[in-house]
C-alpha cells in the first residue's frame, strides 16, 4: 500500500454543532472540496438532525 504524501484525500470527522460530539468520520478530496464541509446529519445523542461541521481526525 503506497503512502502518497501529496494525496488530496484526507480523513475528517463530522462534529455535531449542538453537543460537540464527533458522530461521523469520512474522507474528502480537498482538491474538490477546499472549504469546510457542513452537513445536516442525524445525531444519536440529540436524537435529531443537526448541523455537523468538518473537524480534524486524530
Ligand atoms: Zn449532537
Amino acid at each position: 500500500m503506497a503512502d502518497k504524501k501529496k494525496s488530496p484525500v484526507e480523513k475528517i470527522a463530522l462534529q455535531c454543532s449542538e453537543c460537540k460530539r464527533k458522530n461521523y468520520t469520512t474522507e474528502k478530496n480537498r482538491r474538490n472540496n477546499p472549504n469546510k464541509l457542513e452537513l445536516m446529519k442525524y445525531c444519536p445523542f440529540d436524537r435529531k438532525h443537526t448541523l455537523h461541521r468538518e473537524t480534524k481526525v486524530k
